[in-house]
């Protein structure tokens, strides 16, 4: 196995001078070296092959021992120095202090095809950031994670991406539900891969310790590498860089929207700074359309990072980060500017988004009431958003009447739909054929076009569940089924028809199904 390894980050960045791995604060530095806990029985379950291939190893690479080894933390890669990153965060609102790695550890940086990647473990034991927990991951979140980041990208959502699920053999202790069951789980490492893993959460960390210095440090790190299009550093960088950021986690928070994808903790250190969806804990995919939506029960009594909220959120933070850059800046004015911009954009880009479900590319004085009605149409009864938004596009300007009969697979209490109910929709189906004829497109390019963006499949969550409860049976097939599935979401896939379907009733209340704590 051949990996082409450039690690800037422990090169280029301050290192904490402590080499013991015990929880500490960790002042003045970016990381520190820690290495990965060897586990009892490693046993590799799944590989992507486009990681692979984008890493530069190959098919037979993924059935060595030493690929075995390597990605689950049991051998360390020659030259190179594993560590954990030093961050901090808000959390539900509120400024946590010291996070960082607590159980991802950062093995190399790896460079092919011109292209930069951080390799990272995540379950493979303690760090210094690792606090009052033990460094692990249980099987049920990793395979969460694993199935969810490659999903993403083939959606063409911004995400980190998976190389690697393994089995470590050893056994997890979890309250899943944090209601005083703690039970054995099966331990597992995910191996996450992305140009860089720095969040929010690694600039804040130095703004509120008040270390301007290493603050500086690496930001312009940050610039540098990842940002290098923007010159030197300078105070006009900052913004730019700054305005890039707030425009590609807008950017990332539409696709999510678009989606019906709900991260469930939107904390700060949960924000990548470039733009991509990071660390898959309790996070859902919309079934019934619901505003309100939350897969995470740790958040249900208020919320805070409900689907109908992710855009708001997303400022919020942007706001955290602004004020953790204002040192190095010196003054507000530029950063308030930018932060204007982002509700005006947010509405804009949204409604082009929403345009685009419902195959309108021109643009109508009242799209956005159309679209807003059609927001509260789909709350009236619990509607499936995937189902609707694909079969919508067979709906015909000749027979809006027809429209009901389109969508009805995706109503899951069919039979409750009341006249009432049944007359708003025909109204609204009769608004929609009407702002449809001002459209110059033909119907067959519109439902191409529709079906490019609204995805016929979706990792809904008793899917997950499903995969899940096999593999603690030891029956591994069902997650290389869901994962070719999803590479293509916006396919066909005749052969595939049973995964586009309704959320089954058993699932409706399961644990893991319609709710999840941040256990993990
Ligand atoms: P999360 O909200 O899951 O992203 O995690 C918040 C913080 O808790 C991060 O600093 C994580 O590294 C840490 N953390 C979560 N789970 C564990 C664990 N099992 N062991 C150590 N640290 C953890
Ligand atoms: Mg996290």
């Amino acid at each position: 196995m051949q990996l082409k390894i450039k690690d800037i980050f422990t090169k280029e960045l301050p290192a904490d001078p402590v080499l013991e791995n015990s929880r500490r604060q960790v002042k003045k530095a970016c990381f520190s070296y820690v290495t990965p806990k060897k586990t009892r029985k490693p046993v590799m379950l799944h590989t992507s092959s486009e990681m692979l291939s984008n890493l530069g190893l190959s098919e037979e690479d993924a059935k060595s021992k030493d690929f075995i080894n390597v990605f689950t933390g049991n051998s360390i890669l020659p030259n190179t120095t594993p560590y954990a990153m030093c961050y901090g965060g808000h959390q539900f609102g509120n400024w946590a202090g010291q996070l960082g790695d607590g159980r991802a550890i950062n093995l190399a940086e790896v460079e092919h095809h011109n292209k930069h990647w951080t390799i990272q473990l995540k379950g493979a034991g303690e760090t210094p950031y690792s606090r009052t927990a033990d460094g692990l991951a249980v099987l049920r979140s990793s395979v969460r994670e694993y199935l969810c980041s490659e999903a993403m990208h083939h959606l063409g959502v911004p995400t980190t991406r998976a190389l690697s699920l393994a089995l470590s053999g050893d056994e997890v202790l979890r309250d899943m539900l944090y209601d005083g069951n703690a039970a054995y789980e099966k331990g597992a490492i995910v191996c996450r891969v992305a140009p860089s893993f720095l969040r929010f959460g690694n600039y804040q960390i130095f703004a509120a310790r008040q270390d301007e210095e290493t603050l500086k440090i690496v930001v312009d790190y940050t610039i540098k590498h990842h940002f290098a299009h923007l010159g030197k550093p300078s105070k006009e960088t900052y913004l730019k860089f700054f305005e890039e950021v707030l425009n590609s986690t807008l950017e990332m928070l539409i696709h999510w929207q678009r989606v019906g994808f709900v991260h469930g903790v939107m904390n700060t250190d949960n924000m990548s700074i470039l733009g991509q969806t990071i660390d898959y804990g309790p996070y859902g995919w919309l079934e019934g359309y619901d505003h309100n939506w939350t897969p995470n029960t740790t958040d249900g009594q208020f919320k805070r990072y409900r689907y109908g909220a992710q855009l708001d959120i997303g400022l919020w933070n942007l706001y955290q980060l602004a004020n953790a850059l204002y040192p190095i800046i010196g003054e507000a004015e530029g950063l308030e500017r930018i932060l204007k911009s982002y509700n005006e954009e947010a509405q804009v880009q949204y409604l082009v988004m929403m345009r685009s479900k419902l195959g309108l590319f021109s643009d109508e004085k009242n799209d956005a009431e159309l679209i807003y009605s059609l927001e509260e149409m789909l709350q009236l009864t619990e509607t499936d958003m995937t189902i609707f938004f694909r079969n919508l596009s067979y709906f015909s300007i000749e027979d809006a009447s027809k429209g009901l009969s389109i969508i009805k697979d995706a109503f899951y209490m069919p039979k409750e739909i009341s006249d009432p109910v049944e007359q708003k929709w025909s109204l609204w189906f009769e608004r929609y054929a009407g702002r449809l004829r001002k459209e110059e497109i033909s119907s067959k390019e519109r439902k191409e076009k529709m079906n490019q963006v609204n995805p016929k499949y979706v990792l809904r969550n008793y899917m997950a569940q499903l995969a899940i409860d096999d593999a603690n049976k030891g029956d591994y097939k069902l997650i290389d089924e869901l994962f070719q599935l999803l590479r293509k979401p916006y396919d066909e896939q005749p052969e595939n028809e049973k995964w586009f379907a309704k959320r089954p009733d058993w699932a409706r209340h399961k644990v893991g199904c319609s709710m999840l704590s941040c256990s993990s």
